[in-house]
């Protein structure tokens, strides 16, 4: 941290600050290398892992609404993330806001997937490490129908001639 020297008249200080700055500049991509390292590395020992474990506990209780708020945000970045990562829309119908959509598991094993890696945010988080090939997104609509009726109506069209429904593709994608 820079610290002003109270010895120093004000145009050096101003120099010296500007100094400060434009190194930090330069350096900043090797600075973070070096945090995120020493960071790791700190996460590593089990007496600061228990100590911080202790704090963040502490410090959630202080201000349990701005801790939500945070947890919200982080959460909301890795569905985002996730979900960029395969594509970002829905494989059966097109939809892009993120509300809507979630993953589904191409095989049909959601169930144990889930029991694995948990539901919810851990599963985004398991996704995130591991990056599974088996899996694709769907919207809430076209996932429920696909769940329900083992088609998704945007797959279906009408013969006209004989008024018969054809599926085009019973599992969407
Ligand atoms: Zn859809
Ligand atoms: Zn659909």
């Amino acid at each position: 941290m820079f610290k002003p020297n109270p010895h120093l008249d004000a145009v050096t200080r101003e120099a010296n600050r500007r100094r400060g700055a434009a190194w930090r500049e330069k350096h900043r991509e090797r600075e973070r290398v070096r945090a995120r390292e020493a960071q790791r590395i700190k996460r590593l020992d089990p007496v600061y892992r228990e100590q911080n474990k202790k704090y963040q506990k502490e410090n959630y209780w202080k201000n349990p609404e701005i801790k939500k708020a945070e947890q919200r945000r982080r959460n909301r970045m890795l569905r985002i993330s996730v979900l960029t990562h395969y594509g970002g829309k829905c494989g059966c119908c097109g939809e892009m806001r993120m509300e809507f959509l979630a993953l589904d598991h191409i095989n049909g094993d959601g169930r144990s997937q889930r029991q694995k890696h948990g539901a919810g945010i851990g599963f985004y988080n398991y996704v995130k490490k591991h990056w599974p090939t088996d899996l694709r997104i769907l919207c809430h609509n076209c996932n429920q129908a696909i769940g329900l009726y083992g088609y998704c109506p945007h797959k279906m069209i009408v013969n006209i001639e004989t008024g018969v429904p054809i599926i085009l593709n019973p599992t969407g994608g």
